[in-house]
């Protein structure tokens, strides 16, 4: 009988049909799913070649040696104790990830903030769409993706901002591709400055210049208005902030998009012919350190048009992991509080604190990771505990952070291998269990919460996250809360909890779903959220009101901002990272089959043939990469998909599987001031032959 699961990687968040046989697992896609309808990409359609064992961590690891799970769980609930009652809770943080299910996240959330009480929680998806979460509090008052996937079939415009749908997020691509074939009218527009495989499927590719997001959305504010196509109802009606929005648009300088002026007509002429208008935007606008004024350009053209709400139209964030929804729901980032709740809210924070019965919250925001980082690297953080991800390769500045955390005080890494470059450098390593062998939910970029589901048991002594995470809380004395049977009771907590937050005016609310049964809970068919005995699923804010104080939405003045650093005469091109089609992250899963490293086997430099020329790079043969932060030794690709003077790089080599390919070690640590997220695609960098 097949087990109906949900992918392992990105935030499509597909729906999956797994077989298991005596010769293994066939994989295909779930044709009642709706966000795949039985899709697959090359990396979900191997997700069962990568459920081999070999290699996987079997037992805790204390130092050198294997431990059992008593010893290590002690271990670290003394190390964290004692951290916290010498330095205080601030002296100790939590790493986790976008990867973690929902019922992990929220448990880890919970011991941080409650009983420990500290905000240094955070999460790798401060790099994923720390920005967007920024961009649509400030528009909305709520962390809300109004929209749903449908809506970009029934789009009659669909414009993709700083987004390679076709290698990142595949299965959307190829919805999106589906309509188009069906309706040839529909028109798509590219707003990349590379010519990716994206570019297949669009009318129009404006080749920005990188950075000039602002400048653009901005141009088409005020083109929206010189042209009278204001919608002056809904303004009057459910938006507040237009006329600053406007000025700001109208003072901004559209040549920092470096488009000509045929394509920016072409733009907005297209932008403006359909009412039924997408904006669908990735990383490309969140790594930025004008990301989150990025988001609310974006946004600002669909409230002035009020092109919201509605069946297809809207903005349209897409996330990059599976789950990076779940955890802004649960409040996993240093900045968030649970179920969309503010942090800095003390009537949020105390009811949050009453129903978790918890006997501290932290008062203020956390530090985000970039800036938690830091504060290792300087010694403030005497315990660390990194969950579910490696930062000692993802983060920007990869060097360094991983010297940091080889020099922090004692660190605890929670993964199914030990050996990730930030698992090599910890002090105990506990192992997990991963996908295929874990129970719980997720939440895909349209708010659509679905079913993991294991195959299997996990190898040797593997536990789950929460196991672990409940285990360490018990031993730091807060058994009573910790206590659970499995996650079906940790999903019923977290939906009554949202319950509360509803009652402030928040959107997220699942708690419809606070009394479901353990049986209802296995059997869980996807459903979107909102779920209340008021409420199921759709869109948000066809009824014209937002979760702001006054009911409406805000536009947001904002101006373009240069890129964080410039290029000079010792680094004259500027680097993009990104991802390759067939992996996935640090390549933890996808590496472990050959068949998605046939793709792309090894790291490359896009570089443009007359920079090549110029460099005396010939193709093929090996580039020396430089920035301030580090270095790499990429094979050389010479293509004009990239423009002169900037290069591409995939992000997804490890010190265990290319050393010298490391590519985010070069990057530098630029943030948005707003939310923390690094730019990621933009360092200035030397090239040499190597
Ligand atoms: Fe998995 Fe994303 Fe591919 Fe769907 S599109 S199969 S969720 S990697």
């Amino acid at each position: 009988m097949s087990v109906k699961t949900t992918c392992a990687y990105c935030g499509v968040g597909c729906g999956v049909l797994a077989d298991v046989g005596p010769n293994g697992v066939a994989i295909k896609g779930d044709p009642d799913h709706p966000a795949n309808f039985g899709r697959l990409c090359s990396k979900g359609s191997a997700l069962g070649e990568t459920l081999g064992t070999e290699g996987r961590l079997l037992a805790p690891q204390i130092g050198d040696r294997s431990a059992g799970w008593d010893e290590a769980l002690d271990l670290v609930a003394d190390k964290f104790s004692a951290a916290i009652a010498e330095h205080g809770p601030d002296s100790v943080a939590f790493y986790v990830s976008g990867q973690l299910l929902t019922e992990d996240y929220y448990v880890i959330n919970k011991l941080a903030k409650g009983f420990v009480g500290t905000a240094n929680i955070d999460t790798n998806s401060r790099l994923c769409m720390a920005s967007t979460v920024v961009g649509h509090k400030r528009a909305f008052g709520t962390d809300t993706v109004p929209g749903l996937y449908t809506d970009l079939e029934e789009a009659d415009t669909v414009v993709l901002v700083g987004s390679n749908l076709a290698w990142c997020h595949p299965v959307l691509y190829q919805r999106l591709a589906a309509a188009k074939a069906a309706r040839p009218e529909m028109r798509v527009i590219n707003v990349d400055p590379r010519r990716t495989a994206t570019c297949d499927l669009a009318d129009l590719h404006l080749r920005i210049a990188p950075g000039g997001d602002v400048a653009l959305f901005n141009h088409l504010l005020a083109e929206i208005s010189e042209r009278g196509l204001v919608d002056e109802a809904y303004l009057t009606e459910a938006v507040s902030g237009f006329e600053a929005a406007l000025d700001a648009a109208r003072a901004d300088d559209v040549s920092e998009t470096g488009l000509s002026d045929a394509d920016l007509a072409a733009f907005v002429d297209l932008w403006l012919a359909n009412e039924k208008t997408v904006t669908v935007f990735s990383q490309g606008v969140n790594q930025s350190t004008s990301g989150v004024d990025k988001v609310n350009s974006i946004i600002n053209c669909h409230l002035a048009t009020g092109r919201i709400g509605k069946a297809g139209m809207g903005p349209l964030s897409v996330t990059g992991q599976p789950n990076a929804m779940g955890g802004r729901e649960v409040g996993g980032l240093a900045n968030t509080l649970a179920c969309h709740l503010d942090i800095e809210n003390p009537d949020h924070s105390k009811a949050v604190q009453d129903f978790w019965n918890a006997p501290v919250m932290p008062a203020a925001q956390g530090l985000k990771a970039i800036d938690m980082f830091d504060a290792v690297e300087r010694g403030d953080i005497k315990a660390l505990w990194v969950i579910c991800t490696n930062p000692a390769q993802s983060l920007p500045d990869a060097d360094r952070v991983r010297a940091a955390i080889k020099g922090c005080d004692f660190v605890v890494v929670s993964d199914m291998y030990d050996t990730t470059d930030t698992a090599q450098v910890a002090d105990v390593v506990l192992p997990a269990s991963g996908w295929g062998e874990k129970f719980g939910t997720v939440t895909n970029s349209d708010r659509l919460i679905s079913r993991q589901r294991a195959l299997r048991a996990a190898p040797g002594k593997a536990r789950h996250d929460w196991e672990i995470i409940c285990g360490v809380a018990r031993r730091m004395g807060f058994g009573e809360a910790f206590n659970y049977h499995g996650p079906a009771e940790i999903f019923r907590e977290h939906a009554a909890l949202s319950g509360i937050a509803a009652a402030f005016n928040k959107d997220f609310d699942i708690s419809g779903l606070a009394e479901i049964s353990d049986d209802d809970y296995e059997t869980f068919e996807p459903q979107h959220w909102p779920v209340s005995a008021v409420k199921t699923g759709g869109r948000f804010f066809g009824d014209r009101k937002f979760f702001t104080e006054d009911g409406r939405a805000r536009m947001v003045a904002v101006s373009h901002r240069p890129l964080a650093q410039a290029t000079d005469e010792d680094r004259p091109y500027r680097l993009n990272t990104g991802r390759i089609r067939d992996q996935w992250h640090t390549m933890t899963r996808t590496g472990q089959t050959g068949r998605l490293t046939q793709h792309m086997g090894e790291p490359y430099l896009e570089i443009h043939p007359e920079d090549a020329l110029k460099l005396g790079l010939a193709a093929a043969t090996l580039a020396k990469v430089d920035s301030p932060h580090g270095s790499a030794i990429l094979r050389v690709m010479i293509s004009d998909r990239v423009t002169q003077g900037e290069v591409f790089a995939p992000l997804h080599w490890t010190e265990d599987t290319c050393p010298t390919g490391r590519v985010n070690a070069l990057v530098a640590p630029n943030v948005d001031k707003l939310s923390g997220q690094p730019e990621s695609k933009a360092t200035p960098v030397s090239i040499s032959p190597y």
